[in-house]
């Protein structure tokens, strides 16, 4: 293995000749970095391979909505330029537990909400390309910055948030394998919410086996995070698991109809088709599956993310944390106090979420919107139960009896994650509603709402005369904490090689 302070060194040269792709808000300063560099390398050096945790002196970027008390976590927000946070993300303090080192904290959209991190308050995040491209394409969003310092060479991994997809789609933009747990596996504490029944932190790596190593060493029960998944229920959730009689050799893969939507570019049509064959003639059992509320998806998510997002951010006013406007006319006649405060402060595309979501969650619209759309949440998660061999052991109690689903026909479910490759910035920036991007978050936010754990990983597709080599995200679903069936199926993936259009 390259030396830790090597590779830190090549990290940081990445992360300068990149400057052009704003892939980070914030880094660590180069001494400390290379003095905690070397001081691994010291360690390590001592030390047999298995006295370790796999990511020991790993270098990792972080998505700054999650927070770090040496280096600033603004979420990409005006509200937050410069907020040092007085406490660490338990999931930060996991990593460094484990010996790894942090890089830095990486753009997004501001507080998680986009699709192309083009939405953030220190400029927009641009895709994998040389400075001198004229056509740059989307990163995707809202984990954008953490994809391209993956992607590009700027850290062995890094972590991300998603709540609707924020991981898995800039993953498959940048080519790249991004993860999203089950909901509750990884410690939200120290995580900016944005919407707290739908939020993951999720990890972005180069290949699966980096980022199930990440994974392991972080995922545990945090006391502090009620939202955290017991140890008892993580029992649980292992001991009826492990008797799954899925087989590694034979998996059975579930095709959804309603994910072939007519949005979907041919090429990633073919993709899909391509993999699904490749996947047969290895001996996979490949199986039509139907989960019918999937098109509701997104207009549940569209009302539920926004009236959390609403309810979360009415802490940010001017008094509490960050930034002041000066408009502020908090003395008599005027008395407003919070309202320039938050319009300077938030970006357009926040305050549009933070509208949508008061009036979702208004006495006039509530019934209509809100209780509907968790009723559709219901719905989706359903599909899912119903679609999997395994039931879902969250919901079912310990003496077995009862539990949700199960009996379904698959392990896993394969569907694209993204509806095309990466697209231009430019056609991106000059799409006429804010409808359009959030019908790319159509693919991702179903394992979202259902609580699933998703994972997409690239598949090279080759096409045209001069070959070029083009990465697709495929997207792997399973049940609810049954990673291990998803690890299995991600590096099934992963193996299949370049794929010939
Ligand atoms: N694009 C989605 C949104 O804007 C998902 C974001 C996310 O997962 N953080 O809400």
């Amino acid at each position: 293995m390259l030396s830790r302070v090597g590779a830190a060194k090549r990290f940081l040269q990445a992360a300068r000749s990149n400057k052009h792709l704003n892939a980070f808000i914030s880094l660590k300063p180069e001494e400390t970095l290379l003095a905690e560099a070397a001081s691994v390398d010291s360690r390590l050096g001592t030390l047999q391979k298995s006295e370790h945790s796999s990511i020991d002196g790993r270098i990792i970027a972080v998505k700054d909505n999650i927070c770090t008390t040496d280096l600033p976590t603004t979420c990409a927000s005006e509200m937050l330029r410069g907020y040092v946070s007085p406490y660490e993300a338990t999931v930060v303090q996991n990593l460094k537990r484990a010996g790894a080192i942090i890089m830095g904290k990486t753009n997004m959209d501001e507080f998680g909400m986009g699709s192309h991190s083009i939405y953030s308050a220190f400029g927009a995040v641009v895709g994998p390309s040389p400075p001198e491209s004229q056509h740059p394409r989307s990163a995707g969003g809202s984990s954008g910055g953490s994809a391209v310092a993956v992607a590009m060479g700027m850290c062995d991994a890094a972590l991300g948030t998603d709540t609707g997809g924020s991981v898995r789609l800039p993953a498959s933009y940048c080519g790249v394998v991004g993860f999203k747990p089950s909901y509750g596996m990884l410690s939200r504490l120290g995580v900016v919410a944005y919407a707290n029944s739908l939020d993951t932190v999720g990890i972005l790596g180069k290949d699966v086996e980096s980022v199930k190593n990440v994974f392991d060493e972080i995922n545990e029960h945090d006391p502090r995070d009620p939202t955290s998944l017991s140890a008892e229920t993580r029992k649980r959730l292992r001991e009826n698991l492990s008797e799954s009689s899925y087989s590694k050799e034979s998996l059975r893969i579930g095709i959804p109809a309603e994910y072939n939507v007519h949005e979907l570019t041919p090429a990633v049509r073919e993709a899909w088709e391509t993999v699904a064959q490749k996947l047969l003639s290895l001996g996979h059992q490949i199986t039509n599956i139907s989960l019918p509320h999937t098109k509701h998806s997104l207009s549940s998510y569209y009302v539920l993310a926004p009236a959390e997002a609403s309810s979360n951010l009415a802490k940010y006013d001017g008094v509490r944390y960050g930034h002041r406007s000066d408009a502020d006319r908090s003395t008599p006649p005027d008395n407003i106090l919070f309202a320039p405060t938050r319009h300077t402060g938030f970006g357009a595309e926040v305050r549009r979420r933070i509208l949508m979501g008061a009036y979702a969650l208004s006495s006039e619209a509530k019934e209509n919107y809100f209780i509907q759309a968790q009723k559709v949440r219901a719905l989706v998660q359903r599909d899912f139960d119903q679609a999997f061999v395994q039931p879902n052991w969250l919901k079912c109690g310990k003496d077995k009896r009862g539990p949700p689903g199960g009996g379904g026909r698959v392990d896993v479910i394969l569907a694209p994650c993204a509806l095309s490759t990466a697209p231009l910035l430019s056609d991106v920036r000059g799409q006429a509603s804010p409808l359009d991007a959030y019908v790319n978050d159509v693919l991702t936010v179903p394992a979202s709402l259902a609580g699933v754990p998703a994972v997409s990983v690239p598949v090279f597709v080759e096409s045209g005369q001069n070959q070029q080599r083009r990465p697709i995200g495929m997207q792997i679903m399973a049940q609810f904490g049954d990673e291990k069936v998803l690890w299995e199926a991600a590096k099934i993936l992963e193996g299949l090689g370049t794929i010939k259009a």
